[in-house]
């Protein structure tokens, strides 16, 4: 059973040598009397938070990564044994498994069934989702969205971004992205239909930016990357903004974190900026996969992920992250099948 070690806590930018590929052994059965499900793994999701649990435990609402053991993160699997009445062998599933070949998942509570197989196994690491349900909870719950309102997305062309910038476009909203290369604001705005987009690499002013393309303001901000881009963001809010905080990518490396300046401009501004977790929507689910499978059926929401082949390129795909090396959802296949 080839797996991915952490090393030791990281601090800093991680990289590859943190974590390590090695061999260990598997029980392909099940523990007699337990509600276990084993997973031959098959796709494993890259995601930003799992670096905020290769550090020591902080105040995160989800546990640090144990050092020289495997680390775990969202993925697809096949269904090899079970014990679990609701799980049987030869079923597809998504959520929380090991980064190695089999797993024994015994925290079934985030375990879904995948009932749909028409698209691509690998879109349930993302679209179909844990990244799916973010953007969707993110977007629809928290920021109230209204047809004609000018919408600014971070991190745009990653696995949350992209679908947040579809669903505000359906919507019938103004939407600019900001990403870090050509090539991603080229996907923005041919691919998946952003108004604009900008490479935020190359605004010396991104006050100055933001003033460009929303001379009149903007009504929703969803925030992905925290520090510099917030505090220029408030600057351009409209009154009665709001702001959703999926993530702060910029500050998960820092030790010290940077301040934002302008929070005071909330008050005046009356703005409401709220913070949430995928998991607070995960009763949406149903609700959201029709809406979205429907989406991708008829090709009204499109879908850019990058895959990595083969779980000894895991490492090198997930501090990638943090380099903006992704285009689209960073995803490492493990199996076909
Ligand atoms: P992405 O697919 O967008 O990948 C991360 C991207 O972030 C990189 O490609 C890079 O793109 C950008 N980035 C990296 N470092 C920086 C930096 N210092 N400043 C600005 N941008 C940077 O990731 P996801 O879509 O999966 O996640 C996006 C955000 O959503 C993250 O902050 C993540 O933590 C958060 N999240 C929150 C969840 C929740 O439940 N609240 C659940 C899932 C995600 P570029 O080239 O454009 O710089």
């Amino acid at each position: 059973n080839k797996q991915v070690i952490l090393r030791e806590y990281v601090s800093g930018y991680p990289k590859e040598s943190d974590m390590y590929v090695t061999t260990g052994t598997v029980k392909l059965k099940v523990p007699e009397g337990s509600n276990a499900v084993l997973v031959k793994n098959l796709y494993l999701s890259c995601d930003p938070y799992m670096r905020n649990r290769m550090k020591p435990a902080t105040e995160s609402y989800i546990g640090s990564y144990t050092q020289g053991s495997p680390i775990d993160g969202h993925g697809v699997g096949k269904v090899l044994d079970s014990a679990h009445p609701k799980f049987k062998q030869g079923d597809l599933v998504w959520g929380v498994t090991g980064w190695e070949e089999y797993s024994l998942i015994t925290q079934t509570d985030y375990l879904f069934k995948i009932e749909h197989t028409d698209v691509p196994l690998s879109y349930y690491t993302g679209i179909l989702g844990m990244p799916g349900m973010t953007a969707y909870g993110g977007f629809y719950e928290v920021c109230s969205p209204k047809k004609g309102e000018y919408v600014f997305i971070s991190a745009a062309s990653g696995a949350v971004g992209q679908l947040v910038g579809q669903f505000a476009k359906l919507l019938g909203c103004f939407v600019v992205g900001s990403a870090g290369s050509k090539e991603k604001v080229d996907l923005l705005k041919n691919k998946f239909g952003f108004d604009e987009a900008f490479n935020y690499k190359e605004e010396p002013d991104l006050d100055a930016a933001l003033k460009r393309y929303f001379p009149e303001g903007i009504d929703i901000y969803f925030e992905n990357v925290g520090g510099k881009t917030l505090d220029a963001v408030l600057l351009n809010m409209r009154a009665h903004g709001r702001i959703s905080v999926c993530g702060m990518i910029s500050q998960y490396n820092l030790d010290e974190l940077e301040g934002v300046k302008n929070l005071v401009l909330i008050i005046a501004k009356r703005i409401r900026m709220q913070g949430f977790i995928a998991f607070d929507y995960y009763h949406l689910y149903p609700k959201f996969l029709d809406t979205v499978l429907s989406g991708i059926r008829e090709g009204k929401i499109v879908y850019v992920e990058d895959i990595a082949e083969g779980l000894e390129n895991g490492p090198a795909a997930l501090v990638g992250l943090f380099s903006g090396r992704n285009v689209g959802k960073q995803v490492v296949m493990v199996a076909r099948e």
